[in-house]
């Protein structure tokens, strides 16, 4: 079994085997760059490893045979006392993975090869000391788990004595000194000398890489990230090259473009005699990259070519870390870079005009949730705002508003109409109703999969999690953070995105990306490259997509808006807050109606209002099709609370008032309490038992369709019946509608349709039965998924999803994104038995799933016609849409 790979044999595409370090090595190494000599040890052994316990048969010899060609390539042998060969052991797993191990550098180092080491160049004790107090440090730290904090207080220590706060300061016996007290620190905790013996640091070091993937840190980020189990990290053996030989050294990042913004151009950091982990760990102050071309002329050329040769090779974004050691420059790492979303965007766009990639490509890189970032709106900061912490961005947005401690705070100063950021060192399902009511939650425990960011990204509202600068102390009512102490009462804003937080009200503004969709972003910005860019994908991605994106929208203005968003009809509008408000009064009057003329006239009321509401709408969405969806919640939900009706009749009753009205109330709410109203008296069954509802609401519909064709318009309804669960319910409700249709149409031309939504899981069953009776299906996923899995909605959540996820049970809320072997197989199987029995049967889907990224690719892959989101969410669907058909 090959479990070793000379760089010269990889190539970028062996990630799982390689790792994206080791692949990238070997990219750049074939394409000719000079890399330094090496090999990568392989996933496979890593996992074989971390199986036994032991290293896996025959690796022993294939590193040492590797090593004995790096030693003949180098001529000179592995921490060989005269002229020492010295290298780098570093982690690199197939995902980069900032919890992982770090690297061990200047391996091969002892107390006699350290001199070999000086002499090598050209005398020089200083870089040589330097060299191995490195070694012990980080072979300590990272193999031997010694706190890291005692090496660099001795550090400090060192240079406090010297009366400098610049390492650059000690000289030659400074650090040999220095490497006295870290072999002193070694010793004390790991109970052994540090190990003289060149082939163990480097056995051991590797093993301590295999470890580092089960480490707690690691176990933790991948867990986060969604990244799998049981991929193992590679291994990479590097041949030492020296930054911090002398000030015509150096060390340094580089990206191709910048990371945050896309934009074109050197970006980067270079510090000049340093090695490794010196520029990130900001000991001393790097110099922008463009400083190198007047430090290092020459090499400063050479990596701009190295750059734009990757960047031509892997037609990406690419970040690089390099070093000079006198005067020659070194590669030791590349990749394609992360980015920020709109960089994401910028990038694939400019990519598209050098030629490097195609339109579909461009689609490719960029996503829905990138998109969805730069809708939200974002805070306006200039200097006068700094962060004090920052945390996980849990769930998106900005928001700013009043400190409050607890859930009954929150709620009480909602109440008075204040804005609330509710602040807890962790949420529990207690802290529910101050999650509601406030604005956003800032706790200072957890991550991504808390019940803080769980439930906040369910209710989209903004939250950071985890910001552990915060110090929260409930009781007390106040939060300290970087010695400033904040209050109840006190104003925070909250970045969900980025997670940082400042103190006071940072203002807050519409994105440039909404503005662009709404149309109203200023001229002279339109050429802006980020709106640019978003405008020629998006052109893209309606071009290419299959879907077509409807929208949820129950008023006209909600209509306008998705329309601006490029929404091409409605697929659900919902008509229950047509009898909120003062109508209902109305709605009263028909729950409380004795006899058939009551009714009926409590009916008349309401047809003329609701068809104006239709009307709007029509107008709204002129020539694209509209679905109205019949009434569905059950009936006492525009009645009064039970409690409140009791103690309006209690008081009326002592005033010696008329109370025969509240008294009739109350016992029809008695009446009609339902132990599970979801599962109750609602949807078709409402229609069939309340005789005229439904008639009423299909009168309305077709009579505002005919009014605003006769108007000139162009109105296409598609009656929506909800929660049929066998097709005689259907069959009921559309024989009467269909009369009612016939004789409100005449010779108007008005075509209305009559579908039903698949939501029970029964009707998903019998699709087949249902399609005879039905011009459309429009999957309504919210119920699909409650009654599918047996979950509340309203509840589970709240009350245990956060322990799901912890377990693993689900890797996301199926409300969030479709379950695609449960509740999406119900889809699956209710489309193709659907359209078995009626060919070209429409296929759509009205539940939240409709907006989100990964369900949009499943109804694409399923066949489904067209999705339908909220406003916010259509270019979301649209740019996914695109993406699921290329
Ligand atoms: P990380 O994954 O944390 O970036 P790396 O393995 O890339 O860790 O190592 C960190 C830094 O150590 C590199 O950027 C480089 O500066 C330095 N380094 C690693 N290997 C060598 C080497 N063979 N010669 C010189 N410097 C090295
Ligand atoms: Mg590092
Ligand atoms: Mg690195």
């Amino acid at each position: 079994h090959k479990y070793v790979y000379d760089f010269a044999e990889g190539n970028k595409d062996l990630k799982d085997l390689l790792g994206g370090k080791g692949a990238n090595l070997a990219e750049m190494t074939n394409l000719g760059l000079p890399v330094p000599p090496g090999f990568t040890i392989t996933t496979e052994a890593c996992k074989a490893y971390l199986a036994t316990g032991r290293e896996p048969e025959g690796l022993a010899g294939q590193i040492e045979a590797h090593l004995e060609s790096l030693e003949r390539e180098m001529g000179r042998r592995l921490g060989d006392p005269d002229d020492p060969l010295l290298v780098s052991v570093r982690s690199g797993a197939k995902f980069s993975m900032p919890g992982m191990m770090e690297t061990v550098l200047n391996v091969g180092l002892n107390d006699r090869s350290v001199v070999g080491l000086s002499a090598q160049a050209g005398g020089n004790d200083r870089f040589a000391w330097d060299s191995y107090r490195r070694l012990i440090q980080m072979f300590g730290k990272t193999v031997c788990d010694v706190p890291g904090e005692e090496f660099e207080q001795a550090l400090d220590d060192a240079k406090r004595v010297k009366g400098t706060k610049n390492d650059l300061d000690l000289d030659a016996d400074d650090l040999r000194g220095l490497v006295d007290a870290y072999k002193k620190i070694f010793a004390k905790h790991t109970g052994r000398e540090f190990p003289q013996e060149p082939r163990e640091q480097l056995d051991l070091a590797i093993r301590a890489v295999f470890e580092s993937w089960n480490a707690e840190r690691a176990v933790v980020y991948r867990r986060q990230e969604r990244i799998p189990a049981d991929l193992g990290t590679a291994v990479n053996v590097v041949a030492m090259v020296f930054g911090n030989l002398g000030p015509d050294s150096g060390t340094g990042v580089a990206f191709t473009r910048d990371p945050a913004s896309g934009a074109q151009g050197i970006y980067g950091d270079y510090l000049a005699n340093a090695q490794g982990e010196d520029v990130v760990a900001g000991i001393r102050n790097t110099v922008p990259l463009q400083e190198l071309e007047r430090i290092d002329r020459k090499s400063y050329d050479e990596l701009l070519d190295y750059m734009a040769r990757l960047e031509g090779h892997y037609k990406d974004l690419c970040d690089i870390e390099f070093t000079i050691e006198r005067g020659k420059l070194w590669m030791l790492q590349t990749r394609v870079g992360k980015r920020t979303a709109a960089a994401a965007f910028v990038i694939a766009a400019q990519l598209v005009d050098e030629g490097l990639i195609d339109l579909d490509e461009a689609l490719h890189r960029v996503n829905g949730a990138q998109l969805a970032q730069l809708m939200f709106p974002r805070f306006q900061l200039d200097h006068e705002f700094q962060p004090v912490a920052k945390g996980v961005g849990a769930s998106p947005g900005a928001a700013s508003g009043k400190v409050v401690f607890t859930s009954a705070r929150a709620v009480e100063l909602a109440a008075e109409g204040e804005a609330v950021i509710l602040v807890r060192r962790e949420t529990n399902p207690d802290d529910l109703n101050g999650m509601i009511a406030a604005r956003g939650i800032l706790t200072s425990r957890g991550g991504k999969t808390s019940h803080a960011a769980v439930v906040a990204r369910g209710m989209g509202k903004t939250c950071v999690a985890g910001a552990d600068e915060l110090d929260v102390d409930v009781p007390a009512k106040r939060f300290t953070v970087g010695g400033q102490t904040v209050g109840e009462g006190d104003i925070v804003s909250i970045d969900g995105t980025t997670g940082k937080v400042y103190l006071g009200e940072v203002p807050v503004t519409p994105s440039e990306v909404v503005q662009y969709f709404e149309g109203t972003l200023d001229p002279e910005r339109t050429d802006d490259a980020l709106v640019e860019a978003v405008h020629r994908i998006m052109t893209h991605a309606d071009a290419r997509r299959r879907l077509v994106v409807r929208t949820n929208a129950d008023t006209g203005a909600d209509a306008a808006r998705a329309r601006r968003f490029g929404a091409q009809g409605i697929g659900l509008c919902r008509t229950e807050h047509m009898f909120l408000g003062d109508r209902r009064e109305l709605v009263e009057r028909l729950i409380l109606a004795r006899t058939d003329d009551e009714r009926e006239a409590a009916l008349a009321a309401l047809l003329p209002l609701q068809r104006d509401d239709f009307v709007e709408i029509f107008r709204e969405m002129d020539g694209l099709p509209v679905t109205v969806r019949l009434i569905d919640p059950p009936l006492h939900e525009f009645l009064p609370p039970l409690e409140q009706l009791a103690v309006n009749v209690a008081v009326a009753q002592e005033r010696g008032e008329d109370v025969a009205r509240e008294e009739a109330l109350l016992a029809a709410v008695r009446r009609m309490h339902e132990e599970n109203p979801m599962l109750g008296l609602r949807g078709v069954r409402l229609g069939l038992v309340i005789p005229g509802l439904f008639a009423m609401q299909v009168r309305a519909i077709t009579e505002a369709a005919v009014q605003v064709t006769r108007d000139g318009g162009s109105a296409c309804p598609e009656i929506m019946v909800p929660l049929v669960g066998a097709v005689q319910e259907l069959e009921t409700v559309r024989t009467e509608a269909e009369k009612i249709i016939e004789e409100v149409v005449g010779d108007s031309g008005v075509e209305v349709l009559i579908g039903t939504m698949i939501e029970v899981p029964r009707a998903a069953l019998t699709a087949g039965q249902i399609a005879e009776a039905a011009q459309f299906f429009s999957f309504g996923t919210n119920d699909l998924t409650q009654m599918g899995w047996g979950f509340s909605r309203d509840d589970v959540e709240a009350a245990f999803f956060w322990r799901y996820l912890e377990l693993g049970i689900f890797g996301i809320s199926p409300f969030e994104s479709i379950d695609r072997e449960g509740v999406g197989r119900l889809v699956r199987i209710a489309a193709e038995e659907g359209r078995a029995a009626r060919p070209g049967l429409k296929l759509g889907v009205c539940g939240e799933h409709g907006g989100d990224p990964d369900s949009v690719h499943f109804f694409h892959e399923v066949g489904l016609d067209y999705v339908s989101c909220s406003p916010f969410r259509v270019p979301v669907a649209r740019l996914e849409a695109g993406r699921a058909a290329i």
